[in-house]
């Protein structure tokens, strides 16, 4: 887990403020959903089987219910969309979220316990339209950002009934193999045989590459919804590519899946994902009913921005630096501040009596654009020196002076 601290949060409230900026042109509404669901509603949406649930969940009990601290954000926004009923407010229900998810995973880089990621959910629309909005939606916040050094990853996991037919074809092609398999992968072959293929072990790899691909086991549906993504996606001119070994994660996805990679992320390449949940509604007690969303991880974005050299905004100095010799005048600094903050001007002064020369050095360390320098004679005359830092020149003004002064 990591404290935020000035400095660096700067980065993520610019970040936050792309984030919302794309959504509202796509025209997604925020919705916030507690960090802590019950443990039921996750174990039931992202599977029982998952790493996320069988390993990685920071669960506890009050008395009777169970919960946990919200590892993802699909299952909450799908509990979210029944409970309230937002299918009534009628068409689609197209929504984003920014916040912190959490996962007892081994922390490395790019991999923490508390996490964030900003993600959109599209409920309500089945067609391959939507599939590529949600992608493109995603696309736009990176291309905002100014990071184009990315790949989209692209597959299908099908329907149900494609997914039998190329988990029984994987579990035929792997069982003899089993023995060369790595541990993990082994236990995976009878509870979850499509988790192999995203397998990172090297043991794996060579076998990985002649097993059977699910695009020759998709049903009809299933293969003209693919193809539909693809048409749509050149013409859009997105370009992406084909990872027949893309299954994700988590158990809620059908048809499209997606995953968006980075070069500049080292063994955690992953920057966010996504894909079709055809089937995800229904399992947490609503009417079936489509829907397509991806999440990204705003850590690795950050640390995308970090190799690529792009900073997103600069931590501010204040405006004006009220420099105050004696009681009085900083008492009159701050009767006169809250004026000068009503124009929207950032005022600060010191608070502890330093000499005039330590408060012209903080002024100068906190990137103050003016200093206004207020002693016994400056409030008898009422005219003060106003500094100019970066300039260093100096005129002298009166009070209702300084906000014209220093407005640009
Ligand atoms: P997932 O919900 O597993 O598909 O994750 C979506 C994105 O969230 C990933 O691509 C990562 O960018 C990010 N992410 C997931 N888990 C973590 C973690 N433990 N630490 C940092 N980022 C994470």
């Amino acid at each position: 887990m990591v404290d935020l601290l000035p400095g660096e949060i700067e980065q993520w409230q610019a970040l936050e403020a792309i984030i919302r900026e794309t959504a509202r042109r796509y025209h997604f509404q925020e919705i916030r959903t507690p960090v802590m669901e019950q443990t039921e509603l996750i174990a039931r949406g992202v599977g029982q089987l998952t790493d996320i649930v069988s390993k990685e969940m920071f669960a506890f009990d009050r008395g009777e219910d169970r919960y946990v601290l919200r590892p993802e954000g699909t299952a909450p926004v799908a509990r979210a969309f029944v409970q309230h009923h937002l299918a009534q407010r009628g068409g689609c229900q197209r929504l984003f979220y920014i916040g912190p998810f959490f996962r007892a995973e081994r922390p490395q880089k790019g991999r923490q316990r508390q996490f964030h990621q900003f993600g959109a959910e599209l409920i309500g629309a089945s067609g391959a339209i939507a599939d590529v909005e949600i992608i493109a939606f995603m696309l736009a916040v990176y291309r905002q950002v100014g990071i184009s050094n990315i790949t989209l990853k692209l597959n299908s996991v099908g329907d149900p009934a494609s997914r039998n037919a190329f988990r029984k074809a994987l579990h035929d092609y792997f069982l003899p193999l089993k023995d060369d398999l790595s541990e993990i992968s082994r236990k995976r072959l009878d509870t979850n045989p499509m988790r192999i293929l995203d397998s990172k072990e090297e043991e794996d790899q060579p076998l990985k590459a002649g097993a059977p691909k699910i695009i020759d086991y998709l049903t009809p549906e299933s293969k003209a919804h693919f193809d539909a993504v693809i048409t749509l996606l050149e013409k859009m001119h997105i370009p992406f590519e084909r990872d027949p070994f893309l299954v994700r994660g988590l158990d809620y996805y059908t048809e499209t899946a997606f995953e968006l990679v980075s070069p500049d992320l080292g063994s955690q390449d992953a920057l966010g994902g996504g894909g079709r949940y055809d089937l995800l509604i229904e399992e947490v007690g609503g009417q079936p009913t489509p829907a397509v969303g991806f999440a990204c991880g705003i850590e690795r974005l950050m640390i995308a921005c970090e190799a690529l050299g792009i900073t997103l905004a600069d931590p501010a100095g204040p405006d004006l630096y009220f420099v105050t010799r004696g009681e009085e005048a900083a008492q009159w600094a701050l009767e006169n501040m809250p004026a000068l903050r009503g124009k929207g001007i950032v005022c600060t002064m010191d608070y502890s009596g330093r000499s005039l020369k330590a408060q012209m050095k903080d002024a100068n360390r906190q990137g103050a654009r003016f200093a206004v320098i207020v002693g016994e004679q400056e409030l008898a005359d009422n005219r003060f020196t106003l500094r100019n830092m970066a300039e260093s020149d100096e005129v002298t003004v009166s009070p209702d002076e300084l906000a014209d002064r220093i407005l640009p």
